[in-house]
């Protein structure tokens, strides 16, 4: 567990000098606690209650400066100020040690939150497609604020409270030495060390326990954030009562895995403290027995108590620790997911290709079993329009989503003006493709930044040209902001031909020399679709277009067309050509011709 605690320590390395500010500050708050306090009941209560000295150095220097007659005044003066400037101390120096372990905490948290965040960016696809995405959330918000806790309370005892022990145990010693109570001083040590097997027994629960909450609260996370982004198929299919019920199952399960880590959380404090309870009743017998005086029992009591207290907080803290651990470990399944599509070490650069693009013997699988597409081989030179037809399920998207290199071939090869994919970076090859997908996503922003997004950095003036190419231009004036209007989540505000607009004003302004439309229209109504179809004619215009096309109006542009069949490419033509050669070909047309 400590390997992976330090595994983030270098997290700290810019932090150093808080870091160490604040364990510095811890040190004197617990040297001000530990040492200083029962000290003070030592030295002080007897000036006040019994006429004695002050320690010497303090004595000395008094009658150096103080008349004789004044001189008790003086010391008694003296005697009571000692603990408010004990306490001002400890105050100051828990003040500076909280504060600063809170500032580590958060940037510490914030390193991770970010790490964690830009390696979810370069996972590949699948990896995506694979997780709940309300529980990846989860790990990305609670379980980094666990991390953090864990962090923070460890730095803040980590140093203070062995420290807070280490000197209550001084004094504990030099007490015994004392009074000669060498056996008091083991008996009291008996009982200290006794705590430390609940700590060691509630933590080990803790981990189990923590685990298994966290893993809950994802569950919970991804089934809400399902449900919120499903708000129509709810009301349509009237799951209100089904979706409460699925909820309420899980927070109760969440509840009753956070009460028992409440139980091992809650019952250790009045463990350790029934154990405490034992050491000052064995102590009172012992010192009954060898006849101590009630001020020497005061200041090894309270010494006793000093070690307890530590070591009931050092409890607390390996038990934030386990629980944090258990955070760590759901941190580290992002951290050490690998890319398994790494960019080459030296790769092409492709700059802006031509648009040749061509699949030599591509065979790929999902999930490594099932093959969806097997021994595809085609070229498409630059500049032609390809539709890809074929009945659900052949592999058209599939096969489009091998272009931008979205998924890996499971073997063969794709290439761009004849540079395998594999041997240039994801960036340059996916810089020369625009997508125009389904349903595309429009992001929490203006009209005008939701086009940008094609080519950041473009000047206002770019994005409005592309944008009237697109017929954006007529709705987006209509709206009373213009291209600043806001879209709210997912683009509602904007009708599917709309977004669909905006998603080709984007591919506009890019300019990329590869295009994919992916059944861009097929969600559309026909009025809708034939506009839009009128913007796709002019944005194919010298692009290598590749068309996912079930209807067959949309593939009226393409210049060739593949016929996919499970996995395979049975036909390749014009659609002349195939009408007459491809039974499958004809059987689709005509039914979507009706
Ligand atoms: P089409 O576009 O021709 O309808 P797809 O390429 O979407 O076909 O799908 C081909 C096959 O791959 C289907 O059997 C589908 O179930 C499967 N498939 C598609 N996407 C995924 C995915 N992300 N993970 C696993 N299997 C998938």
């Amino acid at each position: 567990m400590m390997k992976q605690f330090f595994r983030f320590l270098v997290y700290l390395k810019p932090l150093l000098l808080p870091f160490i500010l604040a364990l510095l500050s811890g040190v004197v708050a617990s040297a001000a606690s530990g040492f200083g306090i029962p000290m003070m009941i030592d030295k002080v209560f007897p000036v006040v209650f019994d006429n004695s000295k002050l320690p010497s150095f303090i004595q000395d220097i008094l009658v150096e400066m103080v008349a004789p007659d004044r001189l008790h005044m003086v010391v008694l003066i003296t005697a009571c100020l000692i603990l408010p400037l004990v306490m001002t101390i400890r105050g100051v120096a828990t003040f500076i040690n909280g504060y600063l372990t809170a500032f580590v905490g958060m940037r510490v948290l914030e390193e991770i939150r970010m790490k964690a965040f830009s390696h979810l960016q370069m996972l590949p696809l699948s990896f995506h497609e694979s997780q709940k995405k309300g529980d990846l959330i989860s790990r990305l918000l609670t379980d980094t604020q666990n991390v953090q806790a864990g962090i923070t309370q460890v730095s803040n005892d980590l140093i203070k409270q062995p420290m807070t022990l280490v000197s209550a145990l001084c004094f504990l010693g030099y007490q015994a030495a004392k009074t000669s109570q060498t056996s008091v001083l083991l008996s009291n040590l008996f009982f200290v060390s006794l705590s430390i097997w609940p700590i060691y027994f509630f933590g080990k629960r803790m981990v189990e326990k923590a685990r298994r909450a966290q893993k809950e609260l994802g569950d919970i996370m991804a089934v809400a954030q399902e449900n919120l982004c499903s708000q129509r198929e709810v009301r349509s299919y009237g799951m209100q009562g089904q979706q409460v019920a699925i909820f309420r199952q899980l927070t109760e399960r969440f509840i009753r895995i956070q009460m028992k880590a409440v139980k091992y959380k809650q019952f250790l404090v009045p463990v350790l403290e029934g154990v405490c309870a034992l050491g000052l009743g064995y102590l009172l017998v012992r010192c009954n027995s060898v006849g101590m005086k009630e001020s020497d029992f005061m200041s090894f009591a309270t010494a006793l108590f000093m070690c307890y207290d530590p070591i009931k907080r050092l409890g607390m803290t390996y038990n934030r620790l386990k629980q944090a651990q258990a955070s760590l470990e759901r941190l580290n399944f992002i951290l050490d997911q690998p890319d398994n599509m790494p960019d080459p070490e030296n790769p092409v650069p492709l700059g802006k290709v031509k648009g040749n693009v061509s699949f030599r013997d591509v065979s790929f699988s999902y999930d490594g079993k099932h093959k969806v597409l097997e021994h595809i081989n085609v070229d498409v030179p630059a500049g032609q329009v390809v539709a890809l037809v074929g009945p659900s399920g052949a592999g058209k998207t599939t096969f489009a989503s091998l272009i931008p290199r979205f998924y890996e071939v499971s073997s063969g090869s794709v290439h761009m003006d004849g540079v395998d994919l594999r041997d240039a970076t994801k960036a340059d090859v996916r810089s020369n493709i625009s997508l125009v997908s389904q349903s595309p996503f429009i992001f929490r922003n203006s009209i005008i930044e939701n086009i940008r997004l094609g080519k950041p950095g473009a000047s206002d003036e770019e994005v409005i040209e592309s944008a009237k190419k697109a017929s954006v231009h007529d709705f987006a004036q209509q709206k009373e902001q213009g291209y600043y209007t806001m879209l709210a989540d997912y683009g509602d505000g904007l009708s599917g031909g709309q977004k669909q607009r905006v998603a080709i004003a984007r591919a506009f302004l890019k300019d990329a020399p590869i295009l994919i439309l992916d059944e861009a229209t097929a969600s559309l109504d026909s009025e809708s679709e034939n506009k839009i179809q009128e913007e796709l004619d002019k944005l194919v215009v010298g692009r290598t277009t590749f068309i996912v096309a079930h209807r067959f109006s949309s593939i009226r542009i393409a210049q060739r067309i593949l016929v996919f069949e499970s996995g395979r490419i049975i036909a390749d033509g014009t659609h002349d050509d195939l009408y007459v050669s491809c039974p499958l070909y004809k059987e689709l047309y005509d039914k979507q011709s009706i």
